[in-house]
């Protein structure tokens, strides 16, 4: 019989930011048994912008990124049974295995194991010299290689690519960038707003390959160099990919849970076992405003964490944030809310070509986000902001007046109904 079953405790698989939220909030909020968080990084749950940022330049610690000390954990009697992967998951016998060979009896089970790096399978990818991004520990490899005058491939420039490129090019390394899109972070923020983060690492010195792939790794000992599938030869120290991530779901012993793109979860965050909820990077939820839809984000773990938690304790109400993020790249700032897979219009507030602008993304009128470069706000931080604005204005399902988004003298709270 599995240790812990019947009433046994809330297990956590993933102690991530939605993983240390949920546990922290199931404690707060009155949950008085047992919460056991299962990790398999060593450490305490913590956010990972600063790995491809301030931490990675060495201007930070993450003392500030910490879910909660690891005292919290201990004086709220959260076990945390040292670095574990949990490798399979009964969801009928309501068991979790783990690689110590225990097994975990559960009352309920929240999965927030995030995601792992997509990794290149091309020559010479085994090369000692090519780094990936997620850890504490890839990130102090990347530093160690990050010293002045050395040379860097990028390869992708989503959002971890483009702020790895700048942080190595502040460091003074020189970059050369790979990707296969015309611009930088075209798919998510499109054509005008990829321009303008192209501009801003050109003008850092950064060499944008675009409509490139990396085809192979060259060196003997290690990587030497960078061939594209064009045939250009790219000599450099190293390399880091940022080419995304594939959602982390673990085994399942037994009947399987639904899956698609992640977890599915519905508006309560519950997938489809009994008892069985998820939360962060590895669950792609009914969102009850965006619909179905998995979000790589900060603010999603670290408030669907909370939310998940408040869904196991008997809450009824959906999960219904309007997503947001941002991205540091050199001194700018994006500010991002809402959720636009497509649209239809892109208006803008501001100026292109001074690279200072609210862009809104519209399907039918309808406003489905707001992107601010170097402008509008930080949502979570100002709840004043124009971002925080267009945020309401999302919720809200508006279909404001073009000319009301590109009139700077429009107050975008007053388009807010109350
Ligand atoms: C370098 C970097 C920079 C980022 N910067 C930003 C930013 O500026 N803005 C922003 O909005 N977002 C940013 N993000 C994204 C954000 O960090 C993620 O969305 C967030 O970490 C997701 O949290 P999570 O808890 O779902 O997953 P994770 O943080 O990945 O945590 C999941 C945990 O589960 C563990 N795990 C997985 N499987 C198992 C298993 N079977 N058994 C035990 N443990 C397991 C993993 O090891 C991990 O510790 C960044 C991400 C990275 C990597």
């Amino acid at each position: 019989m599995a240790e812990g079953t019947g009433a046994g405790p809330v297990v956590i698989v993933g102690g991530g930011l939605a993983g240390g939220n949920a546990a922290v909030t199931l404690r707060q909020e009155g949950h008085r048994g047992r919460i056991v968080l299962i990790s398999q990084e060593p450490g305490i749950p913590f956010g990972r912008p600063p790995l491809s940022k301030t931490y990675l330049r060495s201007e930070e610690s993450l003392d500030g990124w910490y879910v909660k000390p690891a005292s919290w954990y201990e004086a709220h009697d959260i076990e945390r049974p040292g670095q574990v992967t949990a490798v399979s998951v009964d969801v009928a016998a309501h068991t979790v295995l783990l690689d110590s060979g225990r097994e975990l009896g559960y009352r309920q089970l929240l999965i927030a194991t995030g995601g792992r790096n997509r990794r290149l399978d091309i020559p010479g990818a085994d090369l000692p010299g090519l780094y990936y991004l997620r850890t504490v520990a890839e990130c102090d490899a990347i530093k160690r290689e990050a010293r002045p005058g050395r040379r860097a491939v990028v390869v992708g420039m989503g959002f971890i690519g483009c702020e790895v490129a700048a942080s190595l090019t502040q460091l003074g390394v020189t970059v050369t960038t790979v990707f296969p899109a015309k611009l930088p972070l075209q798919r998510v923020l499109g054509e005008q707003v990829g321009t303008i983060i192209g501009a801003f690492h050109r003008a850092s010195g950064v060499d944008l390959l675009a409509g490139e792939q990396v085809a192979a790794f060259e060196g003997t000992e290690r990587l030497e160099a960078a061939r594209t599938a064009s045939g250009i030869r790219i000599p450099c120290d190293f390399a880091v990919a940022g080419i995304g991530i594939i959602p982390q779901v673990p085994a399942m012993g037994g009947s399987a849970l639904a899956t698609g793109n992640g977890l599915l979860a519905d508006e309560l965050c519950r997938t489809s076992g009994p008892d069985v909820y998820a939360a962060g990077d590895v669950a792609n939820q009914l969102h009850p405003i965006f619909g179905r839809v998995r979000v790589e984000h900060y603010n999603n773990a670290e408030k669907q964490g909370r939310a998940v938690a408040r869904s196991m304790l008997g809450s009824a109400a959906p999960y219904d944030y309007i997503h947001s993020f941002w991205s540091d790249q050199y001194d700018h700032k994006l500010e991002y809310v809402g959720h636009a897979a497509t649209w239809d219009d892109f208006v803008v507030r501001g100026s292109l070509e001074e690279g200072k602008l609210i862009g809104f993304y519209l399907t039918g009128g309808q406003l489905q986000a707001a992107v601010g470069v170097d402008r509008g706000g930080d949502p979570e931080l100002d709840r004043d902001s124009e971002m925080a604005a267009c945020a309401r204005l999302v919720a809200q399902r508006a279909q404001p007046a073009r000319s009301l988004l590109t009139d700077e003298h429009a107050d975008l709270w007053s388009l807010v109904k109350k």
